[in-house]
């Protein structure tokens, strides 16, 4: 990826479609956060590189909303088949900028192949339907219904914890519904945006100037989101930068997928042996960095301490090391700032009577995988969300307890619970305050077909094919007298 980079960039500049304007463009650079070596070089974009985007957007909705849906959905099925092609190459690039385990961005890649196959195959159900405008006396001698219409340009900003599957999520419904879409990847992975945005501009059913691409942070950001330009912001990130979306936005439509703090309650009934082999992995997967990373445990008092030792047993199981080797579960935190705010939180909880019993222990910018016993409801480390590799147990007595506390977060992404009891599954499921309930699973469960999203804090709208397609359109009304 190294040496060509600045002239491929530079190419894909002249052609208006990516990178900064300016011949010679500021580059921008990504450290390795497990190797510390220069991996990705790019043009940083300025906020007139974003406005240009914007313009560029402007005059491709004409030929989007004008495509038919055959060669929108025959675009992003050949993306996902040249993703199919280059999913190593993928994978290395995931690895290489945000230090996520190989294996685990090998994952990443092939949820993205299958959630392009899903967004093709849900967009031939942007359909209407007709309305029985006869249904009061004025209405007689009608004919009414409504149509699915794309919205115009849409702008998608997307955070660094999956750096391709959560372009893929916005950038796939928002085409096939034919919008044209200015992508602001996070700027933690340009390299991976880039590669991806490739296919799609360089794919033989392409709809020219479609997709840009602009590099940059707030500011650049923020230009995108004050535009009047666009119709749509859809934004995957944190809590702070959703509330400046929402004041900066004006009349715009607004899907926000922000942080969270996913919870699980184990239950008496549990089996206790699979609930601590899982939350192990819903705890401490891409080092914690996920937004349904499970973050609070509570367990009932009766098995707390069984619990305790066998979650402390798998964790000491998993392997913390280089993102590069096959065998690796954990690597570093996106860079040194993170781990010792984790690490601050982990001092701050024991202050206050927490326990540490599994890890604690930090080396630059890696935290081990760190389990708090005797965690009570008002410390931070549960109240925040951590995105580090940091879980808290909580002892309750009962079930009531436990959704009393689960509740009492200004989050709600998704929740879980373990039981062998199926009454408490029912009540689980009407009792949790979350856009999401697992059964018998970690909340860190997601499938990409499914609706995806929070309540409360956690954000507005929901994502997953089906959903974004619907969100990335808007109802227009016909009556004909
Ligand atoms: P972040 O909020 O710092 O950045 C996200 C994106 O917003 C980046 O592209 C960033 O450059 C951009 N940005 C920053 N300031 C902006 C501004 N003023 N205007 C417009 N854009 C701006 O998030 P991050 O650190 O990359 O990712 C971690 C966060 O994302 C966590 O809080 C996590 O829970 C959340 N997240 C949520 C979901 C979900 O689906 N709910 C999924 C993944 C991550």
């Amino acid at each position: 990826f190294k040496e060509n980079q600045k002239k491929e960039l530079k190419d894909l500049v002249a052609k208006k479609l990516i990178g900064s304007n300016e011949e010679d463009g500021e580059l921008g650079e990504i450290i390795n956060p497990y190797t510390k070596e220069t991996t990705t070089r790019y043009v940083k974009c300025t906020p007139e590189d974003a406005k240009r985007a914007l313009e560029t957007a402007k005059k491709a909705f004409k030929k989007t909303k004008n495509s038919t849906l055959a060669q929108r959905i025959a675009w992003i099925e050949d993306v996902a088949k040249k993703l199919e092609e280059r999913k190593e190459e993928f994978a290395k690039c995931i690895t290489l900028e945000v230090a996520k385990p190989i294996s685990q961005s090998r994952v990443e890649v092939q949820r993205c192949i299958e959630n392009l196959k899903i967004t093709a195959a849900a967009a031939y159900d942007i359909v209407g339907e007709t309305i029985p405008t006869d249904a009061t006396p004025s209405g007689a001698k009608t004919t009414s219904f409504y149509k699915r219409v794309p919205l115009g340009v849409v702008v998608a900003i997307t955070p660094f914890n999956f750096p391709l599957n959560l372009v893929a999520h916005k950038i796939g419904p928002a085409l096939v519904a034919g919008n044209s879409v200015v992508l602001k990847p996070t700027p933690e992975a340009p390299y991976t945006a880039y590669a991806f945005a490739k296919l799609f501009i360089e794919s033989k059913y392409a709809i020219d100037d479609a997709l840009s691409v602009v590099y940059g942070d707030a500011e650049v950001g923020s230009t995108l989101v004050k535009s009047p330009i666009p119709r749509k912001i859809s934004f995957t990130g944190s809590v702070a930068v959703g509330k400046i979306i929402t004041q900066n936005a004006g009349i715009k439509k607004i899907t926000l997928e922000l942080g969270g703090n996913a919870a699980t309650f184990v239950e008496n009934s549990a089996d206790l042996d699979w609930a601590a082999k899982r939350c192990a992995v819903g705890a401490f997967a891409n080092s914690g960095q996920v937004c349904i990373s499970l973050q609070r445990i509570y367990v009932d008092s009766k098995i707390y301490n069984d619990f305790a030792a066998k979650l402390g047993e798998e964790a000491s199981k998993l392997k913390v090391g280089s993102p590069f080797d096959e065998d690796t579960f954990m690597g570093p935190l996106i860079n040194e700032e993170a781990a010792i705010r984790a690490e601050n939180w982990i001092n701050s909880a024991v202050n206050e009577g927490a326990r540490v019993i599994a890890g604690g222990k930090r080396e630059g910018n890696i935290l081990y995988p760190t389990i708090l016993a005797d965690v009570t409801d008002d410390m931070n480390i549960v109240c925040e969300e951590v995105f580090a590799p940091i879980v808290s147990l909580v002892k309750v007595n009962g079930y009531e307890e436990a959704v009393e506390k689960m509740n009492n977060s200004p989050y709600g992404l998704q929740y879980s619970i373990f039981t062998n009891r199926i009454d408490l599954m029912q009540k689980a499921i009407d009792d949790f305050e979350a856009g999401g309930v697992i059964v018998n699973d970690i909340p860190t469960l997601r499938f990409d077909i499914q609706p995806y999203g929070g309540v409360k804090l956690s954000g507005i709208g929901r994502e997953g094919p089906k959903f974004a397609i619907e969100d990335m359109t808007e109802i227009k009304t016909i009556i004909i007298r």
